[in-house]
């Protein structure tokens, strides 16, 4: 399994990640910013556990990511 973390309060609602991985990425309409599906977050910082075929594409939006909050670890 692999960690995808997502440091959420820096988002600037660019919406490419949800674009790229849409199973796994919903654009809020409440503050206009990404969230990450079934995710646990604490302190705005999200966690993720996902296979490996799923992190694979992940690293698509984490190199897409204009400000660089996302991390597959
Ligand atoms: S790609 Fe990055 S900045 Fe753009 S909506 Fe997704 S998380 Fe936010």
């Amino acid at each position: 399994m692999f960690k995808i973390i997502y440091y959420r309060n820096k988002c600037i609602g660019c919406s490419i990640c949800f674009e790229l991985q849409p199973e796994l990425w919903r654009m809020s309409k409440k503050d206009g910013k990404a969230t990450l599906l079934k995710s646990t977050a604490k302190k705005d910082v999200c966690v993720l556990s996902v296979s490996n075929t799923i992190q694979l594409r992940t690293r698509d939006v984490v190199m897409a990511c204009p400000v660089k909050i996302i991390k597959v670890l």
